[in-house]
């Protein structure tokens, strides 16, 4: 066991000599607190400690101990339901052990390691098993069925494996390797956060992620396994995205990483998340979700933690053969947090004062998504979708954390205020933003939902490029100058924007949309299209077309009911033909 002593505090960063048998990242408690901290950077025997609790009260000679262990969670039944900080401490129980005021270096396990769990042994004694093989699983919520397996770097015959009550240390079987060794079975395994868990094979990405959310299924649609961003300025709606997607999207589990974004955002997720039902299982949301919160008065260092602690157990269920969505907001307060690290430790700055492995760390973090076959010998697939928010300050996306995450991910939804100012909400700018996932997804949606969908999406979006160009040509001449044609085209594209593309996250049914109802309504909003042109064909004059009494029909169209929506978009059409043949 190392032990040095502090040379010098700044913030969250402390300096200790002595520490010469110490290790990158290990784990170290430091003061007569034992505060929690890392070790983020050696020189001879000099450690850089990256410390997660308020450090005021440590002083010069006070000891540092090294726990020769990197920075690990614990992995197990009990993740599920639960509120971790950054490094994954359970908020709850801490505040009924410690108070409001969370005691310094509060020893609290990350699971309950009290709770006994039924389980279910599959895997019986004399089996050979190898490292990912699913022995046996624990019905941890309602909802997920959470499997016990062999942990990485494991193999051999078991020895035994009994079913039963257990908690998430006692022994449930024992696996004896070729070599001679003994491998004791729990529920629970460790894993160092910052290393990704190993899987067998990562396969391509050409099952979509399913949101409900329009212009995200029809125009950017993001790949399960796949990451995306959501840039935004404040106010532009990031956090209504995310926690559409957290509600909506066809995953079997959501990681939440709240990087204290602001103060309020983070309580509001505590607060509404449990009372959300699950539209999928009609049980509370939090039956599959597992929430990392760093509320703003939580020391910084934290949240530097917080997005590897959440991908990690992220990658564990994917492990058990789940598909799991990550969603952080905000990846900004994040960086800033390296930035803080980054400039106490005297680096040398990079662009705006942000490391120069800013990028890589963003990498490191993106890098970890993936569909993929997991290990064990069932050839079972998972995957972890990464979708993370951005705040540039002001909204400009030419600064350094924006630019590092484009260069990383494949979907970008680029919320945009003047959108947002107007209330035409997802405010996702359909102009710029992009998914590089479409071409390979475009065959599943061709194949599940219609023939046409691709042709549908490929039109949709060459009508708002049009409608942007003909936009350009008002501003100069004035849109009497434009032929009927182009001001039907406008009249349709607005038509796209407000009656498709604008989506009430607030309204019960506008909320989520099948794939199925998103290909109707499209359809529905190109069907009166068409008889128009042929009405204008005919000479009838644009304006009445515009003010036909249907036109508030295809309005409401988006808020019709799932079970509904086919018999009145039917109706809706023979009304177009009766009010189009008055004319
Ligand atoms: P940000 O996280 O970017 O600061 P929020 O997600 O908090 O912004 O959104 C700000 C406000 O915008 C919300 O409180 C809500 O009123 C409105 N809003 C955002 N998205 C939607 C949506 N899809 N439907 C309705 N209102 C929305
Ligand atoms: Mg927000």
């Amino acid at each position: 066991m190392t032990e040095g002593k502090i040379i010098k505090i700044s913030g969250p960063l402390v300096i200790a000599e002595g520490m010469r048998e110490a290790n990158m990242f290990d784990v170290v408690r430091v003061g007569r607190d034992r505060l929690i901290g890392e070790i983020i950077e050696m020189h001879g025997d000099r450690a850089s400690i990256q410390v997660y609790e308020e450090t005021a009260g440590l002083g010069r000679g006070d000891i540092v101990v090294s726990t020769d262990a990197p920075l690990s969670v614990e992995l197990g039944p009990g993740l599920i339901r639960n509120i971790y900080d950054g490094i994954q401490r359970p908020l709850e129980k801490m505040r009924q052990v410690a108070g409001a005021n969370i005691t310094k270096g509060i020893d609290l396990p990350a699971l309950d390691h009290d709770e006994k769990w039924d389980f279910v042994a599959t895997a019986k004694m004399g089996d050979e098993v190898a490292a990912g093989d699913i022995i046996g699983y624990v019905d941890e919520t309602d909802v997920i069925r959470h499997k016990i397996m062999v942990p990485p770097g494991i193999s051999g015959k078991i020895a035994y494996l009994l079913s039963g009550k257990y908690n998430v240390t006692e022994k449930i079987g024992i696996i004896d390797s070729p070599d001679g060794t003994r491998h004791e079975l729990t529920l629970m395994q460790k894993w160092p956060v910052r290393r990704a868990r190993p899987y067998k094979e990562k396969l391509p990405p050409n099952v979509p992620m399913i949101t409900g959310q329009r212009i995200i299924d029809l125009l950017f649609p993001i790949a399960m396994g796949g990451t995306a961003c959501v840039p935004g300025p404040f106010g532009s709606g990031k956090t209504v995205v995310q926690h559409q997607l957290a509600k909506w999207s066809n995953v079997d589990l959501v990681v939440y990483i709240g990087c204290g974004e602001r103060g309020n955002e983070m309580t509001d997720v505590l607060r509404e998340f449990p009372e959300i039902i699950d539209p999928r299982t009609g049980k509370s949301l939090m039956e599959r979700t597992v929430l990392i919160a760093n509320t703003s008065d939580m020391p910084v260092a934290a949240r530097e933690a917080s997005i590897y602690t959440g991908i990690t157990i992220a990658e564990y269920f994917r492990d058990m053969g789940l598909s799991v969505a990550v969603i952080a907001d905000s990846t900004s307060r994040w960086a800033e947090a390296l930035r803080e690290m980054s400039g106490r430790l005297e680096e040398m700055p990079g662009d705006e004062g942000y490391p120069a492995y800013l990028t890589s760390r963003l990498a490191q973090f993106y890098e970890r998504a993936g569909s993929v076959v997991c290990l064990g010998s069932d050839g079972r697939e998972g995957a972890l979708t990464a979708i993370g928010a951005v705040s540039p300050p002001g909204g400009d996306i030419s600064e350094p954390v924006s630019q590092a995450t484009l260069r990383i991910v494949k979907v970008f939804w680029g919320l945009d205020s003047s959108l947002a100012y107007r209330r035409h909400f997802p405010a996702i700018n359909w102009l710029n933003s992009y998914s590089l996932y479409k071409d390979r997804l475009d065959p599943w949606y061709t194949e599940n939902v219609n023939k046409s969908w691709t042709a549908l999406s490929v039109e949709v979006s060459r009508l708002l490029q049009s409608e942007s160009e003909l936009d350009e040509i008002v501003k100069l001449v004035g849109v009497d100058a434009l032929s009927p044609e182009d001001r039907l085209t406008l009249e349709v594209a607005r038509s796209i924007r407000e009656d498709f593309l604008q989506q009430n996250a607030f309204d019960e049914t506008d909320s989520y949309a099948s794939l199925d109802k998103q290909f109707a309504l499209v359809e529905l909003l190109f069907y009166f299209r068409d008889r128009a042109a042929e009405a204008i064909k005919r000479g009838c004059s644009i304006d009445k077309l515009a003010d036909l009494p249907v036109r508030e029909a295809i309005g409401r169209a988006k808020a019709i009911a799932e079970a509904e929506y086919k018999t009145v978009f039917a109706d809706i059409r023979t009304r177009i033909d009766k009010e189009l043949a008055a004319l």
